[in-house]
């Protein structure tokens, strides 16, 4: 049995349950999770932005350590440390042979077959594949990635999702080069990590957007060159810090869809507008073909920074132990899991820039000491 937060129906508050959780079966790991990011995609999906079955346990930016496995898991042990993602590869279709992880068509028995049931003996969907909204998770193999002790639980947490979109968009999905004058619009968990990748790229100017003072602040800090909030002024703004050039990448990394209003007017000729916030179903946007073609432009769609876990996640790994990415700064505040509205709330405020459920497993440990 784990303690769970169980969404009932669109815009219901939390049910805090206890719920059964099936063993692992084979390829699966049962995690005992130390800490789960609250993301957007969460909020998504509670809110009714996105469909999903009720009820449902969401959550699937998450750290914990692996408690047990099923037949056919070598990659990791009992007792190992990992991220927890929800993205899961087969490792055999074409997509997952091609490296393109993030593409896999592979279907896993998780897929069909929720491993948690409620008291009542009714089935309850696990959120993305993942429902860390739990003490406990049962998810695919390819899900976890093993993390060395020094990154804490909560910091880990974000290299399920949020960090590992942010950063992979400017290295993976735009690639990024020094020098590259970059345009982040939208400052959350995800548009802080697409600022902190370009200063790792090299990328300058780099130009941070959000309404939020606070959040101009956070992305003067994490490495953006100028932070302004939304408006007409911002392509001048651009073009002084360029000499004229404007943006060699855009990245719309909110939801928000008047985010997307524009975004094409910050870009170079030969630039590339990166899409990663994905917005609530039946939102579209007008785009001027004849302008994008004339100036030999592209439009990126970017799903999780087009990662590979287990390539991508070690590589955050050394950048936060090496002190290049702040991962602790990002954390706003933490929650328990009785408190999980709050947390819901404050993420809902835009106000946070992550705020992190944390677990009561005190053997885990936050900074991953072995009990
Ligand atoms: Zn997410
Ligand atoms: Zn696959």
């Amino acid at each position: 049995m784990v303690r769970a937060a169980v969404s009932r129906a669109v815009g219901a508050p939390a049910s805090i349950e206890e719920l059964h959780l099936a063993p692992p079966h084979r390829d699966e790991v049962r995690v005992a999770v130390a800490a789960c990011a609250v993301c957007h995609s969460d909020l998504m999906f509670m809110d009714g932005g996105w469909a999903t079955a009720f009820p449902v346990v969401l959550g699937h930016e998450a750290a914990g350590r692996v408690v047990e496995v099923g037949t056919g898991v070598h990659d990791v042990t009992v007792g190992d440390r990992v991220v927890v993602s929800l993205i899961r590869t087969c490792g055999e279709c074409l997509a997952c042979r091609r490296g393109h992880d993030v593409a896999c068509t592979g279907n896993a028995e998780v897929d069909r077959r929720s491993p948690l049931t409620d008291l009542a003996g009714s089935p309850v969907a696990q959120g993305l594949g993942t429902g860390a909204f739990a003490e406990q998770v049962v998810v695919h193999r390819s899900q976890v990635v093993p993390i060395p002790t020094g990154v804490p639980a909560e910091a880990a947490a974000l290299l399920g999702c949020g960090v590992l979109t942010g950063v992979g968009a400017v290295t993976n999905t735009a690639r990024v080069d020094h020098g590259d004058a970059v345009v982040v619009i939208g400052c959350g968990g995800v548009g802080l990590s697409a600022v902190q990748g370009a200063r790792m790229a090299g990328a300058d100017p780099i130009l941070a957007i959000d309404p939020l003072e606070a959040k101009q602040e956070a992305a003067l800090r994490l490495g953006a060159t100028h932070a302004v909030e939304p408006g007409d002024g911002n392509a001048a703004i651009l073009e002084r810090a360029t000499g004229g050039r404007l943006a060699d990448h855009v990245f719309v990394t909110t939801a928000a869809p008047g985010a997307f209003v524009g975004a094409t007017g910050l870009l170079a000729p030969m630039g590339s507008l990166v899409l990663v916030g994905m917005p609530a179903h039946g939102v579209t946007v007008d785009i001027d073909p004849t302008a994008l073609a004339a100036a030999n432009q592209a439009i990126l769609g970017c799903k999780m920074g087009t990662a590979r876990l287990a390539v991508d996640v070690p590589r955050l790994v050394d950048h936060y132990l090496g002190g290049r990415l702040d991962l602790n700064g990002m954390v706003t505040t933490t929650h328990s899991l009785d408190d999980i509205d709050s947390a819901f709330d404050e993420a809902r405020s835009g106000e946070v820039i992550r705020t992190v459920i944390v677990f009561d497993n005190t053997d885990l440990g936050a900074t991953g000491d072995t009990p």
